[in-house]
């Protein structure tokens, strides 16, 4: 798709690291499936994949940690 930040570069399907603060609890996701935009490296995540990671922080939360990283199973 497009790039909405930049309007010039499209985006390009692959997989980025994603680090997540909630409350205070830190989570660095890797191997997450997103599109990354050729031009200006903007990063979208699609709303699947968003509920996905901040479903797993909030598992890891109930867990007791403070900090994390985690490795998101295959996304259907
Ligand atoms: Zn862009």
């Amino acid at each position: 798709m497009k790039c909405p930040v930049c309007k010039l570069g499209t985006t390009k399907i692959g997989k980025s690291t994603l680090t997540v603060d909630i409350k205070g609890h830190l989570f660095f996701f890797k191997d997450v499936p997103s599109s990354v935009c050729n031009n200006c490296g903007e990063v979208y995540y699609s709303s699947a994949v968003s509920k996905q990671v901040y479903q797993a922080a909030l598992e890891s939360i109930k867990k007791g940690s403070e900090f994390e990283i985690i490795r998101l199973p295959k996304v259907a």
